[in-house]
């Protein structure tokens, strides 16, 4: 039994969600003492909660302790078995967020699985659908696994009420990934998500944007959602590289101006920008998953470069480490950081 102590580093729900899909991958029980220690409201919230009981009916796990507010615990994973699941978080807590908990498992399952996910689809805090659709899965098929999603019904704070599907085509290994360098800029988009709100919310945002970046009006897209279950406004911008796609999300907020929500995504924007980096900040600490994965099986890890390690990334470092038999390596240099993920017994 591996006993993980929820309180350390970022303290919240990554590490809950990393120990249940590190448990799954590696048939360990796990103990999590003080679940989410370090956030106001400790213990699980309710997309944590679907994240343990998504985890439990992948694997027919034995589970104590999950129940909303709880501050420990326990799981004892079965076999995973690939099928077609359906999980309801019930608040607008994150979709996104309960996949990547069972996607590390269903995807070196044996067979495809179908996943169908109602709850947040744009949260503040989480990755956006368009974040996993355009960033991450891209990177994760190039280790082997195919990961198609979809997104049925945008879900935004606090109505939630957003659906997702993914199909997954698992890989029976997972290959390496090197990240050094962005290549060539091929392509930026800027989407904007509007649900039950004026239109010029969205035009004003794009505006800003364009006055700002003089990026051509092709670029711009607004999407008005028409039966959206509650209101909602997010603007994504994506970055098209040779090498790697790159996505970052603003929220509209009552009380803060569209010109605002427009011009704190665009600073996120230049300041990834300006570092000349592959890999974004969330980016990283969400690779760290698959790469270490793939080193403890001896097929996979890698190397890549990022900005200097958030709280999340070295939080989720030590998380692996409990689990993985992997040598985790990194380099701050000119800015950034080199992340090396290999197999412990590889030669340095
Ligand atoms: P809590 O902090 O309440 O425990 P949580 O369960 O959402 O909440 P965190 O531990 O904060 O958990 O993890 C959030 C995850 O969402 C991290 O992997 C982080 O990289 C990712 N994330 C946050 N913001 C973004 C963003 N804008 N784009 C992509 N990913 C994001």
């Amino acid at each position: 039994m591996i006993s993980i102590d929820g309180s350390q580093g970022e303290g919240g729900g990554q590490i809950v969600r990393s120990s249940l899909a590190l448990a799954l991958v590696t048939g360990q029980s796990v103990t999590i003492n003080r679940v989410r220690a370090q956030r106001r409201k400790p213990g699980l919230m309710r997309q944590h909660l679907t994240a343990v009981q998504a985890a439990v009916q992948v694997s027919s796990a034995h589970v104590q302790g999950a129940e909303l507010g709880s501050q420990q615990l326990v799981f004892r994973p079965g076999a995973v078995r690939a099928g077609q699941y359906a999980f309801r978080i019930g608040t607008a807590g994150s979709t996104t967020l309960v996949l990547q908990t069972i996607l590390p498992a269903l995807m070196s399952a044996e067979g495809d699985s179908t996943i169908q996910l109602e709850g947040g689809t744009h949260n503040p805090l989480a990755p956006a659908y368009d974040f996993l659709a355009a960033a991450y899965l891209p990177l994760l098929a190039r280790l082997g696994p195919r990961v198609a999603v979809r997104l049925h019904q945008p879900g935004f704070f606090p109505a939630g009420l957003g659906r997702i599907s993914a199909t997954i085509e698992p890989s029976p290994q997972l290959g390496r990934l090197e990240l050094l360098d962005r290549g060539a800029l091929l392509g930026r988009k800027v989407r904007v998500l509007i649900a039950r709100l004026p239109r010029h919310i969205a035009e004003r945002e794009c505006r800003t944007i364009a006055q700002a970046t003089g990026w051509d009006e092709s670029c711009f897209e607004i999407d008005q959602i028409a039966d959206a279950p509650g209101p909602g406004n997010a603007v994504t911008v994506e970055l098209q590289f040779e090498h790697v796609t790159e996505v970052f999300t603003g929220f509209g907020q009552r009380g803060v101006p569209a010109e605002v929500v427009a011009q704190r995504t665009l600073d996120r924007v230049q300041h990834y920008l300006a570092a000349d980096v592959p890999v974004g900040e969330h980016l990283a600490d969400q690779l760290l998953l698959p790469l270490g994965i793939g080193a403890h099986r001896g097929t996979g890890g890698g190397v890549f470069r990022t900005l200097p390690l958030s709280s999340h990334s070295l939080t989720h470092i030590r998380v692996l480490k409990r689990f993985l038999d992997v040598h985790v390596e990194v380099e701050e240099a000119d800015g950034g950081a080199v992340v090396r993920v290999d197999s412990a017994g590889t030669s340095r």
